[in-house]
């Protein structure tokens, strides 16, 4: 049996290797975490959104980022320190504002692919991830933000999204817990919300339940490229921390922010630079505060707040942009702007229980996820999904895990199908 190692427990691994067992290959996944779904795949806005496909790669952007630099509590903050990683990478985002409409576009059609992928597998396993489908809200409060959604919402119907078009009486209508001086707001029915750590940690078990190995407290130390296949050198950070090296016929790289580096190891650039984003979860521990809260999700266009209810007694809000490297601390004063926010849109709910977080997205210059083979033998990459592994994973996986039967030439499983995947 062909075997294959994935790099990686978080959303874009675990579904990578639900994906690659279905077609019959003998999967081993790696993460340092002692659990899959510990780093970003932990509590991040929750949202599968196709309406959020829109690439961050446009002139408008560049210029509220040059604005939001200079405000102390703007959605985006970058630190001083000029790193090439972080100049390059930069220089990479601005030219592919070439392509942001046809990376919007592509960008919606693989969310909406993925909707199925993610919701067939949950059901086949049979595992519940507190899951909303009551559609996604956008909400403005200027006519500017408002005509500028307009237009990518032309975008996003190219891609071929069905969204309703708000007045600020249906707003209200559609979700009466939010409070806001709205001038008009978009309705995407289609799109839904759920647990992120829950799903990937159900499904980490369904593939352990179909034959798969998780080596978990395994630090990845290196990969090379050796007769084909793939060398995994780890240490057991629970075990002996001995220097361990097994062989696989190929590997999957969907190590997140790790990812950079391990590509660079195969001779391949996956220029993905760490952006922090920070979320609080909320716990709705009495009756006022649980109706206060909206059931409906938001992405507040100016703020870029997004919330989710995840369950009765549990909402998330998420949000902020951070380029500082490497850097996992959780900022108060870049926590204190989401609580903030929540208090004037929802006035009724306490947040007097809340657990801040901060996670750093795997984002690529162009916003698209890195999916498909690598230069050498054996080598394939599910990563780089930014500010969308949630909503896209499930449909990326399909297509890597179909492109890896592809090479070693071994037949798709009846039912299985490739999902196109556009530039
Ligand atoms: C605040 C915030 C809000 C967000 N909201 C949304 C949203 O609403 N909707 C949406 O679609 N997306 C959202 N995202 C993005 C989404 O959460 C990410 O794109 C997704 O979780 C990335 O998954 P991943 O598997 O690529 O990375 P990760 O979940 O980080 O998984 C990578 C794994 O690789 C492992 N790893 C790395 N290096 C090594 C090594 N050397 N050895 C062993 N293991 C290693 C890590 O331990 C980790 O478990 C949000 C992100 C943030 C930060």
């Amino acid at each position: 049996m062909t075997s294959i190692a994935v790099i990686g427990a978080g959303i874009t691994g675990v579904t990578t290797a639900y994906k690659l067992l279905l077609r019959g290959f003998d999967v081993t996944v790696f993460d340092r975490q002692s659990y899959a779904g510990m780093e970003t795949s932990y509590a991040n806005g929750g949202q599968l959104s196709a309406s959020n496909a829109e690439v961050w790669n446009h002139p408008s952007t560049f210029l509220k980022g040059i604005k939001w630099m200079f405000k102390k509590d703007a959605p985006l903050l970058v630190h001083p320190a000029p790193t090439w990683h972080k100049l390059s990478w930069m220089a990479e985002f601005v030219l592919a504002a070439r392509h942001y409409e046809e990376n919007t576009i592509a960008t919606t059609q693989l969310a909406i692919a993925a909707r199925r992928h993610l919701l067939e597998m949950a059901e086949t396993e049979g595992f519940d991830f507190d899951a909303e489908q009551r559609g996604i809200l956008h909400v403005y409060e200027t006519e500017h933000d408002f005509a500028h959604a307009r237009k990518v919402n032309a975008l996003l119907a190219r891609g071929g999204l069905h969204r309703e078009t708000l007045t600020p009486a249906d707003i209200a209508r559609v979700e009466p817990a939010v409070k806001g001086d709205f001038v008009g707001g978009f309705l995407t029915p289609s799109d839904f919300t759920g647990d992120i750590h829950k799903y990937t940690r159900k499904l980490a078990e369904a593939c352990i339940r179909r034959g798969a190995s998780f080596r978990q407290d395994a630090d990845v130390r290196r990969l090379t490229s050796r007769d084909g296949g793939v060398d995994v050198t780890w240490r057991d950070l629970q075990g002996d921390d001995e220097k361990r090296e097994e062989h696989f016929d190929g590997v999957v790289v969907c190590a997140g922010v790790g990812s950079r580096r391990f590509a660079a190891e195969l001779g391949d650039r996956v220029n993905i630079y760490p952006v922090k984003g920070y979320s609080v979860t909320i716990q709705l521990e009495d009756e006022d505060s649980r109706a206060a809260a909206p059931w409906v999700s938001l992405l507040d266009d100016r703020a870029k707040i997004v919330t989710s209810r995840l369950g009765a007694n549990r909402m998330r809000i998420a949000g902020t942009a951070e380029f500082a490297g490497e850097n996992r601390d959780i900022r108060m004063d870049r926590i204190a702007p989401l609580i903030q926010w929540c208090r004037i849109r929802f006035p009724g709910m306490s947040t007097a229980a809340s657990n801040p977080w901060a996670g750093l997205r795997p984002m690529m210059p162009n916003m698209m996820p890195r999916v498909g083979r690598g230069a050498q033998a054996g080598v394939f990459y599910n990563t780089g999904h930014g500010h969308l592994g949630w909503t896209l994973s499930a449909a990326t996986a399909d297509i890597v895990a179909g492109e890896v039967a592809g090479a070693f030439t071994r037949p798709a499983v009846a039912g299985q199908t490739m999902t196109a995947l556009a530039a």
